[in-house]
């Protein structure tokens, strides 16, 4: 399986429960590295822009505005297989149906507030990843 690159998105909730460090050190037992990352509080115009594809859904807005109600943390993580697996490491998008020892299973407090994103597919991620970092943001290593 190649080496790729998804983008992560540590939300609100988890930032304000203190545990960024939890989720990363999941990344990083699971084989992913963090290549780049900074704090960042988007506002609801921005969430809409990354959520675009959400905009007809009926919790488009609360989405919005939940994603921009505290600081987040964007990240690119790198390794082999690194969308798929970003995905199974988070866990359903219902908490209640995220299997045991995931990131949602452990930390998300509701299908809306559901302490990560990721990228779904490589194509995605290279537009997600461009959406919040530059070329000279990443740094294999
Ligand atoms: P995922 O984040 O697992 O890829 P989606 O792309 O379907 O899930 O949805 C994007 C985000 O929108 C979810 O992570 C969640 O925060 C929110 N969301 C999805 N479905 C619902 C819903 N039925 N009610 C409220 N919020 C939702
Ligand atoms: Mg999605």
């Amino acid at each position: 399986m190649a080496v790729q690159r998804t983008l992560s998105i540590i939300k609100p909730d988890a930032v304000g429960k203190n545990v960024i460090g939890d989720i990363i050190r999941r990344f990083e037992e699971n084989g992913l590295s963090v290549i780049a990352t900074r704090m960042e509080h988007i506002s609801a115009a921005q969430a809409g822009r990354f959520y675009a594809v959400h905009a007809e859904r009926p919790f488009y807005k609360d989405l919005c505005t939940y994603m921009s109600s505290g600081p987040v943390m964007p990240m690119v993580l790198e390794g082999k297989n690194a969308v798929n697996l970003n995905r199974e490491l988070m866990g359903a998008t219902n908490p209640k149906e995220a299997e045991p020892g995931t990131i949602r299973a452990d930390h998300a407090e509701s299908i809306e507030s559901n302490a990560v994103h990721g990228s779904d597919s490589l194509e995605n991620a290279a537009i997600e990843i461009a959406f919040f970092f530059g070329d000279l943001d990443l740094h294999s290593h």
